[in-house]
């Protein structure tokens, strides 16, 4: 089988120990002569996967006993909307950091008094505005820790005087949480905890149960806390994939390794861009993403962007070009990213400069 370097922005990398492990389960789920997608969820075997997955999680990000771990179907995008149902009373804020932070605002606003506390549409997103006050009259503030598209990140917990509530989907599993700041973080299990087809939630159980809206059954995450993930059928598969890849996380020493393991493939490729005299990074330098590197060709080499594209294509790199609404190029680096991959990149580029020079 060819192997290619995969650089996509999720569906993205996986561990291949995650994918060798799923392969197995569909043939035969924990010796049970049946595959994991044919067996009732209401069996005692999936049912220890259901738990394993969610002490997986406390286990491996130090979630506390006032936090519960839930497990749905819809996306990130349904998630967006389960923050305005269950916390958005009067009023609340957000941080404008992209499209998706963007897209979070959209549902609030549907539902309460939803706003923008700061923004940097200004620069395309290409910074995380700073010098902002969250005031203590709004329900929560809502954060974009990662910007997917944009490849801007807040690396630490910003401290408020209010719950924070992120959408950690692109950069969770990356680093520790601080989760006396949270009553929520939510967010796709597609980029860095599984496959497409599931979306995690970490809720403070005690700031439910505090909205005077009638909130449908689904909607509410007492029905999913109070059933396990449950009340319905689970999306089974992305579930057991999503233990896989957290058990290779634990395997990897965690999230303290993991987090060492991301700094060095960060490090390697940005440094690569700021020496290399064909390419420019477009995201702020305090702002960079350790997740998603976005840059484009220098300035008098725009015209190489298709050429270096297929240059990489040839040189089996998958994935790296920009989103439409930056242009140029974007390396997904995401924890199943090997240190191996970005220095491929890293090379092809290097061979790119020479052959121009
Ligand atoms: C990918 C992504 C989303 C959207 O996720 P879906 O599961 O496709 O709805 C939302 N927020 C961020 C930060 C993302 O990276």
């Amino acid at each position: 089988m060819k192997k290619v370097h995969v650089f996509n922005a999720g569906p993205c990398k996986l561990p291949q120990q995650a994918i060798d492990g799923a392969i197995e389960g569909l043939k035969d789920f924990a010796g049970t002569g049946m595959s994991v997608i044919e067996i009732s969820h209401r069996t005692k075997q999936w049912e220890a996967i259901m738990d394993e997955t969610r002490q997986l999680w406390k286990e491996l990000l130090e979630i506390p006993d006032t936090h519960e771990v839930v497990f749905l179907g819809g996306g990130a995008s349904m998630g967006f909307l389960y923050v305005a149902m269950n916390f958005l009373g009067k009023k609340a804020a957000y941080l404008e950091t992209g499209v998706w932070a963007k897209k979070a605002l959209k549902e609030a606003k549907g539902l309460g008094e939803a706003y923008a506390l700061a923004s940097s549409a200004d620069k395309n997103y290409s910074y995380i505005p700073k010098g902002w006050t969250c005031p203590s009259d709004v329900d929560y503030l809502h954060i974009t820790t990662n910007n997917t598209i944009y490849g801007t990140q807040i690396k630490e917990d910003p401290t408020v005087p209010v719950p924070l509530i992120a959408d950690m989907s692109s950069d969770i599993m990356s680093r520790p949480i601080d989760w006396s700041k949270y009553d929520l973080v939510y967010g796709g299990a597609q980029k860095n905890v599984g496959p497409a087809g599931v979306f995690f939630s970490i809720v403070r159980k005690d700031a439910l149960g505090k909205m005077s809206r009638y909130i449908p059954t689904m909607l509410d995450y007492r029905t999913h806390i109070d059933k396990g993930s449950m009340f319905n059928t689970p999306p089974v598969f992305p579930i057991y994939v999503m233990n896989l890849t957290l058990k290779w996380v634990k395997e990897q020493g965690g999230i303290s390794a993991i987090q060492k393991r991301n700094a060095a493939k960060a490090e390697l490729l940005y440094g690569e861009i700021d020496r290399n005299s064909l390419f420019v990074g477009t995201a702020a330098v305090e702002d960079r993403s350790q997740m998603n590197v976005c840059f484009v060709m220098s300035e008098g080499n725009e015209a190489l962007q298709d050429e270096f594209l297929e240059f990489a294509k040839a040189h089996d790199i998958v994935g790296i070009k920009g989103h439409r609404s930056v242009g140029g190029f974007r390396a997904s680096i995401y924890n199943a990213c090997e240190l191996e991959d970005v220095q491929a990149l890293v090379d092809c580029m290097q061979e790119f400069e020479k052959m121009h020079k």
